[in-house]
């Protein structure tokens, strides 16, 4: 489902300063320090904790590529590239944790290939299966391991995601709140938009644990408001559903009437109030607004009211701002040019 997929994050400007906003702000543009640990999280094996306080929107963690497996890549292939590795990267990746449903590597090596016992070939695969992060490039998907990144916990509601590695191949981690020293950094494995039983089921079957984050404890006032949250933000999609393609975007622009239009667009609005009511959903919110552009613009096409060009003008401008925070330079800079010519009323190029 289109809007199960992981989006990028944006800044909420309705959202109150953060407490610690003057320090994110001294943070941008200077030279990196880590502000992060890894030790041991109760009932959880190894996690990561933040070692002073790090406000919203600043990086956590730059980790470099520790290995890249394409999605589909024969795993004898996969192998021959990871035996080219230095060795200490090998063994530490070796170290990583495998899934619950691991193989029976033995048995099954035994038995195909009863001379060579190379174990680690199968191993590597499960081991990428728990652990990687998958990451979309020009070529196709990849699953990618970073040594530290790989030791954040899950949680529904987390409080760090992962952000545009800008150009580098580092797997940047940027807080979505403020976080506390001693608190643990936590990310989402899972569409963390999907109501509760979804979640755990796919918690369950691929990694083989089930969370007790405040979203997923029954017993806990936060989950019922979260999921009715989650309910309704479901519906918004289901109300749109015929307009928008697999992307949630506006699909057939021209084929719409006025009305119909005004109907995506309170719906975008609607997910947009719902979306920026909790931290661990605003990201999501950068894919919203870009469809909620697309919409205004498709009004404006039709009656050329001014008021849908500023409200387009608007849009474009809240999806600029979180390109600019959580994506490469380029990418907002074209929709820099996009705003510039809408702003003289050329709209040849939407
Ligand atoms: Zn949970």
């Amino acid at each position: 489902m289109a809007w199960l997929k992981p989006m990028l994050k944006l800044q909420s400007a309705s959202r109150a300063p953060s407490r610690f906003a003057r320090s994110a702000a001294q943070h941008l543009g200077k030279k990196f320090s880590p502000v992060f640990e890894i030790r041991s999280s109760p009932g959880k094996g190894l996690g990561v904790f933040a070692t002073k306080n790090t406000p919203r929107n600043a990086d956590i963690m730059r980790d470099p590529l520790a290995f890249r497996a394409w999605k589909g890549e024969d795993i004898v292939e996969r192998y021959l590239g990871f035996i080219m590795l230095p060795v200490t990267t090998r063994q530490n990746i070796l170290k990583l944790s495998v899934g619950q449903t691991v193989l029976d590597y033995r048995a099954i090596v035994d038995e195909t290939y009863p001379r060579d016992n190379d174990y680690d070939v199968f191993k590597l695969d499960d081991i990428n299966n728990t652990n990687a992060f998958t990451i979309a490039h020009d070529t196709g998907l990849a699953g990618e391991l970073f040594l530290n990144a790989c030791r954040i916990n899950h949680s529904c509601i987390p409080n760090a995601d992962q952000v545009a590695n800008e150009g580098t191949g580092d797997l940047v981690m940027r807080a979505n709140r403020d976080i506390n020293a001693d608190e643990e950094v936590t990310t989402s494995y899972i569409m963390r938009a999907a109501p509760r039983e979804i979640r755990q089921r796919e918690l369950s079957e691929r990694w083989g644990f089930t969370c007790q984050c405040p979203a997923c404890d029954p017993g806990h006032p936060f989950s019922h408001s979260h999921e009715r949250r989650l309910h309704a933000l479901l519906r918004t999609y289901k109300d749109s559903a015929c307009y928008l393609d697999d992307d949630g975007r506006l699909k057939s622009a021209e084929k719409w009437p006025y009305a119909a239009l005004e109907q995506v667009a309170g719906s975008f609005r609607r997910r947009t109030e719902l979306l920026t009511e909790h931290h661990s959903l605003r990201s999501y919110t950068r894919e919203v607004y870009l469809g909620a552009f697309e919409v205004a613009i498709a009004k404006y096409k039709l009656r050329r009211v001014r008021s849908d060009l500023e409200e387009a003008l608007k849009l474009l401008e809240l999806t600029i701002q979180a390109e600019r925070v959580y994506f490469e330079e380029a990418i907002a800079r074209s929709h820099e040019e996009l705003y510039a010519r809408l702003e003289r009323g050329d709209i040849s190029g939407v």
